[in-house]
């Protein structure tokens, strides 16, 4: 055999054998495989999540002083980043219409579990997470108290504030019941950390993987 053929025909060869111990190994560890399966993207859709993006690009919520930082851009740079990651996921935002305008558009795409990531802002000292639900709306606490959770999973040294139960009057009440009213089943608002304390500052890289783990629990 010529010689260049048959270097063509080795090295050829040379490339197939990691396919090959791959089909093999597929094989054995199927049964593996197909358990770790509940954590795919598709398992996600089935529940359909949906961000919200929190304040508008008018009024962008509360600010860091220093940086600059908004409400509104840090929630947009997150949904940028979580998006990167699952690009079919559900986001809107409050510039066109409003909030009930944006949960209107969750109804409509079938949107089963929402979150509204806000930022908490107060005198610079004070730090924590919370999460935000209508009181009694015991599926949405559900999702509320796995947020927290993983933010303790993340972030193990965080402040937990806890889950605030919101009464009619109360911020955030509106836009909840805005999702609820548009056939949302569960909805919360997120106060990830305090954007006026640097101490506090959650860097949106590592809190987008709570969110990603929060949409692989099965809630419905
Ligand atoms: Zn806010």
């Amino acid at each position: 055999m010529n010689f260049i053929l048959r270097k063509i025909i080795e090295s050829a060869i040379i490339k197939l054998i990691p396919n090959i111990i791959g089909a093999i190994s597929n094989k054995i560890f199927k049964k593996k495989k197909n358990k770790k399966k509940s954590h795919t993207p598709k398992k996600i859709y089935a529940q359909k999540f949906g961000i919200v993006v929190c304040h508008d690009e008018k009024d962008q919520g509360a600010e860091n002083k220093k940086t600059k930082m908004t409400e509104y851009l840090y929630c947009m740079n997150l949904v940028q980043k979580l998006r990167d990651r699952i690009p079919k996921l559900y986001y809107t935002t409050r510039d066109k219409g409003g909030i009930s305008a944006a949960y209107n558009r969750c109804g409509l795409n079938d949107i089963t579990i929402t979150i509204e990531p806000h930022l908490n802002s107060y005198n610079s000292k004070v730090e924590g997470t919370e999460c935000l639900i209508i009181d009694g709306d015991e599926e949405s606490e559900k999702v509320a108290r796995k947020y927290l959770e993983l933010i303790t999973l993340h972030f193990p040294s965080q402040k937990i504030r806890g889950v605030k139960k919101l009464k009619r009057g109360d911020d955030g009440h509106y836009n909840l019941r805005c999702a609820k009213s548009n056939g949302v089943r569960m909805a919360i608002l997120t106060e990830s950390f305090f954007l006026d304390n640097d101490n506090d500052w959650k860097d949106p890289d590592k809190l987008k993987e709570v969110f990603i783990d929060l949409m692989k629990e099965k809630f419905h």
